[in-house]
């Protein structure tokens, strides 16, 4: 970094690696360094520039985002050229999965930071449009982004050398971060340590401020932090393709090696209103089932002494596992195991079963007359009111948006009233989009085997099927969970 950060004399351009450019500052700072600009590299954002965040930025936004916009507007005053706030959409994927996306609040980080900081009289502010491919580093999709933020720039010529620099460093840090892992994992295996790997967003768990000081009050209590992203991970590690963003993509990966990984454990640093984690902690929890863990959360207010009481009471079972004559009783859960199969309406129609539409909006009754009109069994749940929200917040932990709890709600309604001898599906839509399925699917086995519906060994399977084309050329697709028991009395139950 102070190799990038040496100055030539040419135009500045002010970056920071501590929200969007996290893990990618070396792909980023290289490239406009190549371009024959000059680069003033800013990190390690503290809580004086969290607290400038808050005050500027008047919304309540989640940590990250603060102590992004109070970084932006010190850069903005310490005179540069050029602000470089890219508007970074997805990152590299791991994997064949289909979507690696970053959170909106990331993608729009640009922008708000336009409309709060103001354009006037500052540095002239580069927001590019970034997106990563499903080849990563050589998708045509990055490539473009380098050429037109070249272009931008008014240097079209030399880019594709610069951007070839750029994927040049961007490997070698990658590979140099999961070297120092497994240095870290040797060392805690010849020296009897216990390995904890610190799981989260990359600029979440990099910052001391946002990862509640984690990983140097493990170190100051004999274990030693290892980042997410130094820790390797096997290639048979599955893949989850309904997981919708590329951090939570990362660390449930993570998770589910850790578990299966006798004397590794891991702590989650995650921050207070933060969408996508509201998700992503249960995935984590359920993955987690039978092994100690920890899921530490922060608003960057806190002091140290929360957090060691926290991390000693994790360590100390921990401590206890190992002892334990079995330690971490074999891992059972595993989020691949949810079925996925074709749901074709003929075979829906076939076996009588009930398709119930969520009431996400009047296109409902539409969808379930249209079902009816095939043949189908269908019916639109009826417009969730006070109990609808009341039940689904009663069963989820009231972090999780409202399209949740309602359908949850909704769902649950509906079971808890009617009985009828088909068994039901619940459509859910579904498409390119982030799809809270699987938590729905876990939180409505979870109630439904709770109350005694479908009956023991009934399970409940998710279904992608799509079937309407709202726009042409775009497909909106449809999730069906399916609630079925093995006998008739499971049947008469639903
Ligand atoms: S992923 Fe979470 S912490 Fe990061 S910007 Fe989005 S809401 Fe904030």
């Amino acid at each position: 970094m102070d190799q990038l950060g040496q100055r030539r004399g040419r135009p500045l351009i002010a970056l920071t690696d501590e929200f969007t450019l996290k893990g990618l500052l070396p792909f980023f700072a290289t490239f406009l360094r190549e371009l024959n600009f000059d680069v003033q590299i800013h990190t390690g954002a503290d809580q004086r520039v969290l607290k400038r965040g808050i005050e500027q930025a008047n919304v309540a936004f989640c940590a990250p985002m603060q102590l992004y916009h109070g970084l932006i507007a010190e850069l903005r005053e310490s005179g540069p050229d050029y602000l470089f706030v890219p508007m970074l959409r997805s990152l590299e994927r791991v994997g064949e999965e289909s979507c690696a996306a970053v959170c909106p609040i990331v993608q729009a980080s640009p922008d708000l930071l336009r409309w709060d900081l103001g354009t006037e009289g500052g540095p002239r502010v580069l927001s590019p449009v970034i997106d990563i491919g499903t080849d990563n580093l050589s998708s045509k999709e990055l490539i473009e982004s380098c050429r037109r933020l070249a272009l931008e720039l008014g240097v079209p010529l030399s880019w594709w050398s610069a951007y070839q620099a750029a994927v040049a460093a961007q490997q070698a840090f990658d590979a140099e971060c999961l070297a120092l892992g497994r240095r870290a994992l040797d060392f805690c295996e010849q020296h009897d340590i216990v390995p904890v790997v610190v799981l989260g967003r990359a600029y979440t768990i990099h910052n001391r401020v946002l990862n509640s000081n984690v990983p140097a009050i493990v170190r100051e209590q004999g274990a030693i932090a290892i980042p997410v992203d130094c820790y390797p991970i096997e290639a048979s590690v599955p893949v989850y393709q309904d997981i919708f963003w590329g951090y939570g993509q990362r660390v449930l990966r993570a998770a589910h090696q850790l578990r299966r990984t006798p004397g590794q454990y891991s702590i989650f640093c995650s921050n207070y209103s933060c969408g996508p984690d509201s998700f992503n902690l249960h995935f984590f929890a359920y993955l987690m089932e039978g092994k100690p863990f920890a899921i530490i959360e922060t608003d960057g207010h806190s002091g140290d002494a929360g957090t060691k009481t926290r991390v000693e009471a994790f360590l100390y079972c921990v401590h206890e596992d190992l002892r334990s004559a079995e330690p971490s009783a074999a891992a059972t859960r595993d989020l691949v195991t949810i079925e996925r199969q074709k749901a074709r309406l003929p075979d829906i129609r076939a076996r009588e079963e009930r398709v119930l539409i969520p009431r996400m909006g009047e296109g409902a009754e539409v969808l379930a007359a249209a079902l009816r009109g095939v043949g189908v069994a269908a019916e639109a749940l009826p417009l969730p009111d006070r109990d609808t929200v009341r039940l689904g917040r009663r069963h989820t932990s009231g972090k999780e948006c409202l399209p949740m709890s309602l359908t949850l709600g909704s769902l649950l309604q509906r079971l808890g009233t009617r009985c009828g001898r088909r068994a039901l599906r619940l459509l859910h839509a579904d498409g390119d989009r982030p799809l809270p399925l699987r938590r729905l699917q876990h939180l409505a086995q979870d109630h439904a085997r709770a109350a005694g519906l479908p009956g023991p060994g009934a399970r409940l399977v998710a279904r992608r099927h799509r079937l309407l084309r709202r726009h042409p050329g775009r497909l909106l697709g449809a999730g069906l969970l399916r609630l079925h028991g093995r006998g008739p009395a499971a049947r008469g139950a639903l």
